[in-house]
């Protein structure tokens, strides 16, 4: 009785692939390289570009840390 709404719900877990929070591409499968982190309403997905802007942006704060 409950199978098609559990099927649902498992398929809106995973299945049906990932939305970047900070440009909003959508992707079916998510990359490897995308970067999975717990925002307020659950898991967020950053996409590799994103992502590597984050890098930088942390890096630069590292790089003022060690000169
Ligand atoms: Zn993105």
């Amino acid at each position: 009785m409950n199978t098609r709404t559990e099927e649902r719900d498992r398929i809106e877990d995973e299945s049906l692939g990932a939305v970047c929070v900070s440009c909003g591409l959508v992707v079916a499968d998510v990359p490897l390289i995308w970067t999975r982190q717990v925002g307020r309403h659950g898991p967020e997905w950053l996409c590799d570009n994103c992502t590597r802007e984050n890098l930088s942006a942390i890096e630069g704060k590292l790089d003022e840390i060690w000169w």
